[in-house]
């Protein structure tokens, strides 16, 4: 079976095509956030058009870097690119390319990823976070991604950790995403996501804010395990070393809840591995 994987990100977006389950060609470009959803389309079907004439691919998975109504099979938005609102995605590809397509939210399938062949297999109840350009989560049950009643379940992006905090692209004050994704540390602070996690001061301060959103997360899912993606995940033990130390801090005294913190094991091919895994369901 031949898979074409796809990972749309607000930062670079990734395409790979599997034989069975091993990548047998791939490529990562930047995304150009001003050439809007055109430019991604564009992008694409030339990719997949230039592959498809010497595989014959048989299927073809999405993740997407925003919400996804997954019954419609429709973006419901990105913050990040313009021109996707209500776009089927899924239904471009099947019309292009002429492949079966099926499509979720990024973290939704970064988490799948991860459970089906990276650092969360044969875990149970797990949340995936992707901490990137933008934050998501996922959460999945049994290997079963939980969606909620509409869609929107694991949005941890937009949790409210700094009341007065500053104003977030959704328009709410101090959400985790304002304050710990890779888009708004570069524009507050001037730098890259990677040169900050290697200054200890300021991983300090950036893990309360992070630490915040986790515990949230555990005292509302109490996670078999929490993996994190994303680009900034590949900082390593700078940032997951005091994350844990002071997720125990700011853990509930009387919660014994598990607090297993862990990067991902696919690094930045969670969502290319879960897109594959994802088309398994088609
Ligand atoms: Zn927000």
């Amino acid at each position: 079976m031949i898979t074409l994987a796809i990972d749309i990100g607000g930062t670079k977006f990734s395409m790979a095509v599997f034989d069975d389950d091993r990548p047998i060609a791939r490529e990562s470009r930047v995304t150009d956030r001003t050439g809007g959803r055109d430019w991604m389309l564009d992008q694409i079907t030339t990719i997949g058009r230039k592959w498809q004439r010497t595989i014959i691919i048989d299927r073809c998975g999405i993740g997407f870097g925003g919400p996804v109504q997954f019954d419609l099979q429709r973006v419901a938005l990105s913050t990040h690119v313009g021109g996707w609102q209500d776009f089927s995605l899924p239904a471009y590809i099947t019309h292009t390319l002429g492949i079966p397509s099926i499509m979720d939210n990024d973290a939704n399938v970064g988490a799948l990823g991860e459970y089906t062949y990276g650092a969360a297999e044969g875990i149970e109840k797990l949340f995936y976070m992707t901490l990137s350009t933008g934050i998501g989560g996922g959460i999945l049950i049994g290997g079963n991604i939980y969606r909620g009643a509409d869609d929107y379940a694991g949005e941890i992006g937009h949790l409210t950790i700094r009341p007065d905090g500053a104003e977030c692209l959704c328009g709410a004050r101090g959400c985790l995403e304002r304050h710990c994704c890779g888009l708004w540390l570069e524009r507050d602070h001037g730098k890259s996501a990677e040169q900050l996690m290697k200054d200890p001061v300021f991983v300090k301060t950036y893990v309360s804010d992070l630490a915040r959103g986790l515990k949230a997360c555990i005292m509302l899912l109490n996670p078999e395990r929490i993996v994190i993606g994303g680009g900034i995940s590949k900082a390593g033990d700078a940032l997951f070393v005091p994350l844990r130390q002071e997720l125990r801090q700011q853990m509930t005294s009387w919660s014994r809840a598990r607090m297993e913190v862990v990067p991902a094991g696919l690094g930045d091919d969670s969502v290319l591995f879960g897109a594959l895994a994802l088309a398994n369901q088609l």
